[in-house]
């Protein structure tokens, strides 16, 4: 995960499952005997990032561990649009995602995959009024990929976006 601290750069990574996770996390996860939230930092108290001795490390939440190092950075606050929840990411980093066409910020990873994520394809007009019309003759989903010759997942999709 890409973690914001403002220390991001020379700490120690390890490999779990295949997955690059940042060791701090891996020692206080192991500490609290539970999984470290999205929203939880691991902060270096001494301010050197390869020093993961537990007496070195505190959880912070992401808009406390900001708060705290508040070096300048100014932070943006975003609503996410599937929980509706506000939080904060750096200006900096809003401005250049915006810039390169990213119209949606999620909180969470969670968020982005109930959300649908940032705009990969619009919904096909002319399909969801297709599904549209066999859903008021009636038909069910598979039915309609039938007749309209449409992808089954995609009349799904279609369907649940209606909901
Ligand atoms: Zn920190
Ligand atoms: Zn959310």
């Amino acid at each position: 995960m890409t973690s914001y601290d403002s220390h991001n750069q020379g700490y120690y990574q390890d490999y779990v499952d295949g997955k690059v996770i940042p060791q701090h996390r891996i020692i206080m996860e192991k500490h609290l005997g539970r999984k470290l939230h999205t929203d939880e930092i691991v902060h270096h108290i001494n301010g050197n990032p390869k020093d993961n001795r537990l007496k070195n490390l505190k959880v912070m939440s992401r808009s406390d561990h900001a708060r705290y190092h508040n070096t300048g950075t100014e932070m943006t606050t975003l609503t996410c649009p599937n929980c509706h929840k506000t939080f904060q990411r750096p200006t900096v980093r809003v401005i250049w995602k915006r810039k390169h066409g990213q119209k949606n910020f999620y909180c969470s990873r969670p968020c982005i995959g109930e959300g649908g994520g940032p705009p990969k394809s619009k919904p096909n007009q002319k399909y969801s009024d297709l599904v549209r019309q066999g859903l008021s003759e009636g038909l069910s989903g598979y039915q309609i990929s039938k007749k309209y010759g449409i992808n089954k997942k995609t009349v799904y999709n279609h369907i649940n976006r209606m909901k």
